[in-house]
């Protein structure tokens, strides 16, 4: 599944290729799983919208629309639900990439793959299409949309201190509860929770505020390298510039059960929490 840092690599790479195009018209294939706004809805927001910006919003895709400043826009053959409006506010279309999700800019002579289940044509003649094998993958519009949890890149440490004061489950159900802290996901709870030396099975209302300022600078340094590195991912995907595979930051002991640790050379132990496989070291995360 990607992960933060690979949703933040892909959003910078959509962002260079489409920011100022301007969506022509868009079709939606007839599997109801990825639409999370209605389909109507979607075709509404995106027609004849100017992508102002793609950012990343916890692990979310978002594109910034504003009115593409047309009185109305050209009728396409495949669109659904075709409405035309004269003015426009500001609107957000929102992707999810769930575990296998991909979107790509595509030429439109490009085969369309199995599984595209959104095709926006953009006014340049390119197109972005939403690629979903398994389609836990979602597309919704909105206005005004923000993540549930803090930014974990944005957020300051007395905040990110209050989030976790107080909370009776383990550190690493903590981390990953994305009401408190938005995109950090299993990798990175443990590779952060390495750096920190906190185990991930303790509760996080027993973590000292030194721990947790530890945690904090873990948390951010983790995600900032694999974004500096493009990313890693253990999943099949593609960026938005249509390369396959990312580099893959080095893991400490995330997926290195029963192999030593790089620090003190004790096997990487494995437990499961919360239904999630965590790893530590049992020496340097005491
Ligand atoms: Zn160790």
């Amino acid at each position: 599944m990607p992960e933060l840092p690979e949703v933040e690599t892909i959003a910078r790479g959509l962002a260079k290729r489409v920011s100022g195009d301007v969506i022509d018209s868009v079709w939606l294939g007839s599997k109801p799983e990825p639409l999370k706004s209605s389909a109507a809805q979607i075709v509404r927001t995106l027609e004849s919208a100017r992508i102002a910006d793609v950012r990343r919003v916890g692990k979310h895709i978002v594109f910034d629309l504003e009115d593409g400043g047309r009185a109305c826009s050209p009728v396409g053959k495949k669109a659904v639900g075709k409405s035309v409006r004269s003015t426009r506010a500001t609107a957000q279309w929102i992707v999810h990439l769930g575990m296998t999700g991909r979107m790509l800019v595509c030429n439109p002579d490009e085969p369309v793959e199995k599984h595209t289940h959104a095709i926006a044509k953009l006014v340049s003649g390119r197109e972005l299409r939403f690629v979903d094998p398994r389609r836990f993958g979602r597309l919704s519009v909105a206005r005004g949309f923000q993540a549930p949890g803090s930014e974990p890149l944005q957020v300051e440490l007395d905040r990110f201190v209050k989030l976790f004061r107080g909370r009776k489950t383990p550190i690493k159900s903590a981390l990953l509860n994305q009401k408190l802290l938005s995109g950090v996901g299993n990798i990175y709870a443990d590779e952060s929770l390495f750096r920190a030396g906190i185990r991930p099975r303790w509760r996080a209302a027993s973590l000292t505020r030194e721990s947790l300022r530890r945690l904090y600078l873990s948390v951010q340094e983790v995600l900032k390298e694999a974004i500096a590195l493009g990313g890693s991912s253990i999943s099949d995907y593609v960026d938005a510039d249509g390369e396959a595979g990312f580099f893959q930051l080095q893991h400490r002991v995330y997926g290195r059960e029963g192999e030593p640790c790089l620090v003190c050379k004790t096997p990487i132990k494995r437990v499961v929490i919360a239904g999630r496989s965590s790893h530590y070291c049992p020496k340097c995360q005491v």
